[in-house]
């Protein structure tokens, strides 16, 4: 009688020793702020608060990044000073150099000199008339051929050559943020600026609900119109568009989008593109990629990268959609 109950004993002690962490149910978190000049919104199923693991991949990628921090990886390669390139910046370089080459050259994170020079950017030239010849003549040092990295090192053919990668850094931050949520759960959804992974199902066991914003001109970033929305278990998804960063020059539209071909503001009918891929990183070059080329090329770009893409047309009367033949959702 006495022996019996020592296995209960024994189990009962076990528990009292039983770390309470361990033991605590899973449910759903939210952490929310700004990073990168923008928001995010990151909601995940798990046993405990991820916000410090997930702060630490937002920091990482800024200091990779982000031409805002002059300590980043990028910012001391622009100086010209001496740097060992991270593997999280490789991996990011080599997958720009990719869609450059799949865009020819629409994609372009040399971009950097004529961003500046139509105002927008780290260090906006102020006020000015455009003038063709100074524009050629910063075309000169724009390419993504002048730049090489080989054995940790990012090597400029020019040292007026600059490196902007605004254009593919938010995506790659949501691919670290879902690797790492990855780790703990399998229900996570991340947005940052409206680029998003999504995996699994929401707090009601449902899909995901991710939404294609209206591209209606919103320099203020206030509004929150969707044009559609998107239920989904597994999406990585992107989105460009010129309706919020852009300012008049009488009555020309000058949009944060350049063309490094030209080296002007893009100028046509694509309103936005929404773009899914197999990485947020590649969606995200992809989507302004897609931007430089118009409806018809971004059409053609995305078939080759084997991607979707959800497009939308400023027409006489309004909007219009047009979907790669893939999307599905
Ligand atoms: P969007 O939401 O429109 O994609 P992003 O900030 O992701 O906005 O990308 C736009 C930024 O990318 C610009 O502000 C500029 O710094 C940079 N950029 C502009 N044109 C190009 C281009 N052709 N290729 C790569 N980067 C570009
Ligand atoms: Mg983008």
């Amino acid at each position: 009688m006495l022996l019996a109950g020592i296995p209960l004993l024994f189990a009962a002690s076990l528990l009292l020793l039983w770390p309470q962490d361990e033991v605590q149910a899973m449910r759903y978190y939210r952490n929310q702020g700004t990073v990168f000049g923008t928001y995010y919104n990151i909601r995940y199923e798990a046993s405990e608060d991820l916000e410090a693991g997930i702060m630490a991949r937002l920091r990482e990628v800024d200091t990779t990044l982000s031409m805002f921090n002059p300590f980043s990886v990028v910012s001391r390669i622009n100086r010209g000073e001496e740097v060992t390139v991270t593997p999280l910046f490789e991996t990011v370089y080599r997958e720009a150099i990719a869609v450059s080459e799949m865009s020819y050259g629409a994609f372009d994170i040399t971009v950097a000199p004529l961003v500046n020079y139509w105002g927008f950017g780290i260090t906006p030239n102020g006020e000015h008339l455009t003038d063709s010849r100074e524009v050629d003549s910063i075309r000169q040092f724009v390419g993504y051929q002048l730049t090489d990295l080989h054995e940790g090192h990012l090597y400029r053919f020019d040292e007026r050559v600059q490196l902007d990668l605004s254009a593919i850094a938010k995506g790659f931050a949501c691919d670290r943020v879902a690797d790492y949520l990855k780790q703990h759960c399998g229900n996570y959804l991340v947005d940052i600026g409206g680029e998003i992974v999504a995996e699994g199902v929401n707090q009601w066991g449902k899909p995901w609900t991710v939404g294609v914003t209206k591209p209606v001109d919103d320099a203020d970033n206030l509004s929150q119109e969707l044009q559609d929305t998107i239920r989904t278990t597994h999406i990585s998804m992107a989105t460009s568009g010129n309706y919020r960063r852009f300012y008049y020059e009488g009555t020309e539209k000058r949009s944060h989008t350049i063309d490094p071909r030209n080296g002007y503001p893009v100028q046509h009918n694509l309103l936005s593109a929404t773009v899914v891929a197999e990485s947020c990183m590649k969606a995200d070059a992809l989507a302004t990629a897609c931007m430089v080329l118009g409806p018809q090329g971004a059409l053609e770009l995305i078939q080759r990268a084997g991607a979707k893409a959800y497009l939308i047309i400023g027409t006489p009367d309004g909007m219009q959609v047009i979907t790669s033949e893939n999307w599905d959702n």
